[in-house]
């Protein structure tokens, strides 16, 4: 029936002949006001336009990443993984192809990569296991796919669009997620796939300084991507291992939507990286999102204002923010973040310290 109101007179006329008098004014003001109606909950800004500029931004995780720490060989891995993944998310969108999928792709590229905490490389809870978080959020529709705990999934980020796209939910933990991916034949592999000597080692040095000082910063990180696509449709997403010796359960604000992960077509997409705790706390995705939306901030002024909060409540951290006119931002307040850039002019940019 709706279909029929929604389409054309032949279909009206039909319905007209075979319905009683009574019913004809309601359908045809209801065919009427279906002509003026938008489509369901894409009812964001954007989404109709051809014409839009594409536009990727890529984070890796922020931190005390400083020169003196990095080889010159190390620096180049580093970056040449960047740069796979932004190319990777930005082919997607030069073929016509959407937001959503271009931030699932370059986050795929960075959770397969041992360097990066997410999916291959995720660091270790106190327990010794790994449990990985991931969300990703649609910025036309406002649907969202998130997952927190998950030990078997080569790539959480590929279970958040999952959820995102075939459960009626938007976060699923544990177990649970963990069938839910197995019903969607994902690839699964054991505990032994996420290690790597580097972020044991992590682990085990965290063990003995934590019991010595707790103000020591200990090894995080997380992978994230916000993409603009040809028709004006913005996308955020965010994966990581969270904290090395991170309590058993612990969730940080990667799998949260406002916290880690934010999209919406009428002001921008936000992916964040930093200490997860001051992020949930003070929505620092939702919030970038708010001040542009209420406030009228754009979108560099509303990213920075929103680190410099972070920075006056002692947190630490970074995101990467992209608007509905392809403009970027990527606001940090410790001495680097791992980040790429392909502009709306098609210009890459890939850095990793503050004075780059
Ligand atoms: N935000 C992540 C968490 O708290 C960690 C990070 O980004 O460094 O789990």
């Amino acid at each position: 029936m709706t279909k029929f109101l929604n389409t054309h007179g032949q279909h009206l006329t039909f319905l007209v002949k075979i319905i009683n008098k009574k019913s004809i004014s309601l359908i045809l003001l209801l065919s009427i006001l279906s002509l003026f109606s938008s489509p369901g909950l894409s009812a964001q800004a954007g989404g109709d336009s051809t014409n839009s500029p594409i536009a990727i931004a890529i984070h890796g995780g922020a931190g005390t990443l400083e020169r003196s720490k990095f080889t010159p060989q190390l620096e180049i891995e580093y970056k040449e993984k960047l740069k796979e993944a932004i190319q990777a998310g930005y082919n997607i969108l030069k073929q016509g192809g959407t937001s959503l999928e271009a931030v699932e792709r370059a986050i795929v590229v960075l959770e397969d990569s041992p360097l990066f905490n997410a999916g291959k490389g995720a660091v270790f809870t106190s327990d010794g296991t790994n449990e990985l978080d991931a969300s990703i959020m649609d910025g036309q529709t406002l649907q969202a796919g998130a997952v927190s705990g998950i030990k078997h999934i080569k790539n959480p980020i590929k279970l958040a669009r999952l959820i995102k796209d075939e459960s009626p939910h938007v976060m699923l933990i544990g177990a649970g997620a963990e069938e839910f991916a197995a019903l969607h034949s994902l690839e699964r592999v054991s505990q032994f796939y996420f290690y790597t000597e580097r972020r044991w080692q992590s682990l085990v040095k965290a063990k003995g300084k934590m019991a010595k000082d707790k103000t020591t910063e200990i090894e995080k990180g997380t992978v994230g991507a916000v993409a603009l696509d040809k028709n004006g449709n913005l996308a955020a997403g965010t994966s990581t291992g969270g904290l090395t010796n991170k309590l058993y359960g612990r969730v940080g604000d990667s799998p949260i939507i406002g916290a880690g992960t934010y999209a919406n077509n009428k002001t921008c997409a936000v992916s964040g990286t930093g200490q997860g705790e001051f992020f949930m706390r003070l929505a620092i995705a939702y919030d970038i999102h708010a001040r542009m939306a209420y406030g009228g901030l754009d979108l560099e002024l509303s990213a920075n204002t929103v680190i410099d909060k972070l920075s006056k409540f002692n947190g630490t951290g970074g995101v990467i923010a992209i608007d509905s006119k392809g403009n970027i931002a990527t606001p940090f307040n410790t001495k680097g973040m791992y980040r790429a850039t392909i502009d709306k002019n098609g210009n890459q940019s890939i850095k990793i310290f503050k004075d780059e």
